[in-house]
C-alpha cells in the first residue's frame, strides 16, 4: 500500500473536506469537554432544586412542630383549668377570667366555653353567650367520644353555622368529679387563625400554606406571598387526638431558570467561542494543508525536473562559494554534491592546465562581472577532460537582492564530436570533390603536358641533330644554338613540372590552415588550372583585380577549391553559347559599405545560358546536378567553405546574359602590415 492509499483509507469526507484520523481525538475531547460544560449547570440546577426542596421539607417540619407545640401548650393550659374546675376550685367569674386570659394570650383560640353535663353553658369567653353551644355533627361526635374515653378530643374541622361559616375545630376536655361527669371545656380554633398565628411570617412570605382534613379537601389556606408554583411542595400529616390534619406547603419560588444562570450563560458563550475557534483552526489548518500539499507537489515536481535535467546547474554566493549543485552537474564532474557544496576555488573539477583561465574569470565574478556565455574545459573526478558550455547569470532573491551567481553547464563533448565528425566528412567530401575534379583535370593535363613535352622533344631532337650532323664532324658547331635549344627544352620541362605540381598540390589531402591570404595571389595561383579548363572549351579569361586589396584570413587551398569550382561551372555553362561570347571574367573588389568590417568581394561572371528559377532553388542542395556526370557537391561545398570563413556566397543573373557568382570574405583584422606568406609556386 503506498502512502496515498494509506492516507485515503483513514480519512473520510466531512462538509466537503477531508477529515483525517488526526482530527478524531481532538474532536472527541472537545465534545467531551462541551458535554461536561453543559452537564455541569444542569447538575448545579438539580442540586439547587434538591436543596430548595430539602429546605422546604425542613421548614415544613419545623412549622408542623411549631403548631404542635402551640396546640400542646394550649392543651396543657386547658387540662390545668379543667382539673381545677373538676375539683371545684374554679367557677363563676374566676373561671371566666382565667379563660379570657388564656384566650388573650393565645390568639389562635376563638372561644372557650364551660358547659355542664347537659350541655348548658356555664361560662364562656363570648361577650353574649347563647344558652347552649351549637356544635357541628363532627364536634358533637368528638364531645361524645371525649366523654366516653374521659380523654380530651379534637373534632375534625367543620364549618360553623350559619352554613359554610369559617372552618372551626373544637377541643373537648371532659370534666369528671370522681366517676361523675360534670360537663366539659370546649376550646374552639378558627382554622384560619391557626395558620395566621402559628406560622412565622417569613415562612408564609415564601410559601403558600394550607391545611386539609381527613377527606383531603383544603380547609384553610394562607398565601401571604402569593400562590405557590407547585415546583417545591411538601405535605405532612398531623395526627391529633380525634382529628387528622395535613399541612401542605407550596413554595412560591419557581425552578431555577437556566439562561439567567451566570454559569450557563458563560458556558454557552465559552462553548460558542470554542466551536468558533475550532472551526477557524480547522479552516486554517485545512488551508495550510492545502498550501503544504501544493508546495510539496511543487517541490517534488521541481526535484523531478531537476533530477531529469541534463543541464548541470551550479549556484554560487557572492564569495564564489558553491551553494547548490544539481544531480546532472554532480554526474558530469563525477563528484558528489556533499563534496562540492560550500567549496571555494580552486574547484575539484578545474583542470590544472586551465587554472589560469579559471582564476581570471573567477576574479571577474568577484568583481561583479560575469561572462554570460563561454566555453571551457572541466575535469571529471577520474581526470578525464571534457568541454563545457557555461551560461552564467546573476542570482536575485525575492526582494530583488543580488545574492550570487547561477550557472548552467552543458557537457558539449557530444556536440564537439559531431562537429569534428562533420568537419571530417566535409573534408572527405572536399577531397572526393577534388579527386573528381582530378579526373577532369587528368584529361586536360595530358593535353597541356603534350605541348611542353612536344616542344622538349623537338628541342632535344634539334640538339641531337646538331650533335650528329656534319657541322659537328667538321668542328664548326655553334655552341650558342645548342645552348638555346637546351634552355628552351629546360623551360618547357619547368613548365610541365609546374603543371604537375599544381595538380598535386590541389589534390593533396591536408588539415585546413588559416593564414593571411591575398586574393590577388590566390587568383593567380589557381589561374593555371582555370586556364587548362578554359582552353579545353575555348573560353577566354579576363582578370579584373582591384590593386592593393587587403588580405583575408583563410585557408588558401579551400579558397582555391571554391574559385576552381565556380570557374569550372562557368566554363562548362558556356559550352553551349557562341564561341565569341565565351568570356570568363573574374573580378575582385573591396566593399566597405557592408557593415563594420570591410569585405573583399570576388565575382565569377559567365555569359552562359543563366540559371532558371526552379534550378536556382535547389542550386546549393547536396548532390543536385543537371550534368550527366556531375556530382552535385561543388556549390554545396563552396557555400559551406565560404560560410566557414565568415563570408557569404550568392548568385545573380548577369545583365549581359549568364550568371554572376559572388563571394565576399571579411578582411583579416591584422591586415595592416601583414605579408602574404603563402606564395606557393605552381
Ligand atoms: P556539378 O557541377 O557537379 O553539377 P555543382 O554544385 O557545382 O555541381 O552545380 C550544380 C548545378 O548548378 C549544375 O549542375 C548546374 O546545373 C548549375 N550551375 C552551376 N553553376 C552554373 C552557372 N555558372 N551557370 C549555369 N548553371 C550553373
Amino acid at each position: 500500500m503506498n502512502d496515498r492509499t494509506r492516507h485515503l483509507k483513514f480519512s473520510f469526507n466531512f462538509p466537503g473536506r477531508r477529515l483525517t484520523v488526526r482530527w478524531l481525538l481532538p474532536i472527541f475531547l472537545i465534545l467531551l469537554f462541551l458535554t461536561t460544560l453543559l452537564w455541569l449547570p444542569w447538575q448545579a440546577q438539580r442540586m439547587e432544586s434538591n436543596e430548595r426542596q430539602e429546605q422546604l421539607i425542613a421548614d415544613t417540619l419545623w412549622v408542623e412542630q411549631a403548631i404542635r407545640f402551640q396546640l400542646g401548650s394550649d392543651e396543657e393550659s386547658l387540662r390545668q383549668i379543667a382539673s381545677e374546675v373538676a375539683s371545684g376550685y374554679l367557677s363563676g367569674p374566676r373561671l371566666r377570667e382565667r379563660l379570657t386570659t388564656l384566650m388573650r394570650n393565645n390568639r389562635e383560640l376563638s372561644r372557650i366555653v364551660r358547659q355542664d353535663a347537659d350541655g348548658n353553658i356555664l361560662a364562656s369567653t363570648d361577650d353574649a353567650p347563647s344558652a347552649r353551644l351549637d356544635l357541628s355533627a363532627r364536634s358533637s361526635d368528638a364531645a361524645q367520644h371525649a366523654r366516653q374515653t374521659r380523654a380530651p378530643q379534637y373534632s375534625q374541622p367543620a364549618p360553623t353555622p350559619p352554613p359554610n361559616g369559617p372552618m372551626q375545630m373544637d377541643f373537648h376536655v371532659p370534666l369528671y368529679n370522681g366517676e361523675h361527669y360534670i360537663g366539659s371545656l370546649v376550646a374552639s380554633y378558627q382554622m384560619g387563625n391557626i395558620l395566621d398565628q402559628m406560622v412565622p411570617w417569613w415562612f408564609a412570605q415564601d410559601n403558600e400554606i394550607s391545611l386539609s382534613g381527613d377527606d383531603d379537601t383544603i380547609i384553610v389556606r394562607r398565601a401571604a406571598g402569593g400562590l405557590g408554583r407547585g415546583v417545591y411542595t411538601h405535605s405532612h400529616l398531623m395526627e391529633l387526638p380525634g382529628a387528622t390534619l395535613t399541612l401542605h406547603t407550596n413554595s412560591i419560588k419557581s425552578a431555577p431558570k437556566l439562561l439567567p444562570n451566570l454559569l450557563v450563560g458563560s458556558v454557552v458563550v465559552l462553548s460558542l467561542g470554542l466551536l468558533w475557534s475550532l472551526w477557524a483552526l480547522w479552516r486554517d489548518i485545512n488551508r495550510r494543508l492545502a498550501a503544504e500539499g501544493a508546495l510539496r507537489q511543487q517541490v517534488s515536481f521541481r526535484i523531478a525536473m531537476e533530477n531529469s535535467l541534463l543541464t548541470g546547474l551550479r549556484a554560487r554566493d557572492l564569495d564564489g562559494r558553491i551553494t547548490y549543485v544539481n544531480p546532472a552537474f554532480c554526474q558530469m564532474v563525477g563528484t558528489p554534491a556533499e563534496q562540492l557544496i560550500g567549496k571555494l576555488p580552486p574547484m575539484p573539477y578545474w583542470a590544472p592546465e586551465a587554472m589560469y583561465e579559471y582564476r581570471e574569470r573567477f576574479a571577474k565574478v568577484l568583481a561583479g562581472t560575469v561572462t554570460p556565455q563561454f566555453e571551457t574545459i572541466f575535469q571529471r573526478a577520474n581526470g578525464e577532460r571534457f568541454p563545457v558550455l557555461i551560461f552564467e547569470s546573476p542570482l536575485v532573491d525575492d526582494s530583488g537582492k543580488h545574492t550570487g551567481w547561477m550557472g548552467s553547464i552543458l557537457d558539449i563533448s557530444d556536440r564537439k564530436r559531431v562537429e569534428d565528425l562533420n568537419r571530417q566528412q566535409q573534408e572527405k567530401l572536399q577531397a572526393s570533390a577534388r579527386l573528381a575534379s582530378m579526373g577532369e583535370i587528368a584529361s586536360t593535363l595530358a593535353h597541356e603536358l603534350n605541348q611542353p613535352l612536344a616542344a622538349i622533344s623537338s628541342y632535344t631532337s634539334g640538339a641531337l641533330n646538331i650533335l650528329n650532323g656534319e657541322a659537328m664532324q667538321s668542328g664548326q658547331v655553334d655552341p650558342g644554338i645548342l645552348r638555346s635549344a637546351l634552355e628552351n627544352a629546360n623551360a618547357q620541362a619547368q613548365r610541365a613540372g609546374q603543371i604537375i605540381r599544381s595538380v598535386h598540390a590541389f589534390v593533396k589531402k591536408r588539415e585546413p590552415i588559416r593564414e593571411s591570404v591575398r586574393i590577388q595571389s590566390l587568383i593567380e595561383g589557381v589561374i593555371p588550372l582555370i586556364e587548362m579548363q578554359a582552353h579545353q572549351f575555348f573560353v577566354g579569361i579576363q582578370l579584373d583585380i582591384e590593386p592593393g586589396l587587403p588580405p583575408v584570413n583563410a585557408d588558401r587551398m579551400l579558397l582555391e577549391q571554391v574559385l576552381f569550382n565556380l570557374t569550372r561551372n562557368a566554363v562548362e555553362a558556356m559550352q553551349t553559347v557562341a564561341p565569341e561570347r565565351r568570356i570568363l571574367r573574374v573580378q575582385a573588389t573591396l566593399d566597405k559599405t557592408s557593415g563594420a568590417t570591410a569585405r573583399v568581394v570576388v565575382a565569377v561572371i559567365d555569359c552562359g545560358p543563366g540559371i532558371p528559377r526552379e534550378i536556382a532553388e535547389r542550386l546549393f542542395s547536396p548532390f543536385f546536378s543537371t550534368k550527366a556526370e556531375g556530382m552535385g557537391m561543388g556549390l554545396n561545398i563552396c557555400r559551406t567553405t565560404i560560410e566557414f570563413h565568415g563570408g557569404t556566397l550568392t548568385h545573380a543573373a548577369n545583365p549581359a546574359g549568364g550568371t554572376i557568382f559572388t563571394f565576399s570574405l571579411p578582411v583579416a583584422v591584422e591586415s595592416e602590415g601583414s605579408t602574404d606568406a603563402s606564395t606557393r609556386p605552381y
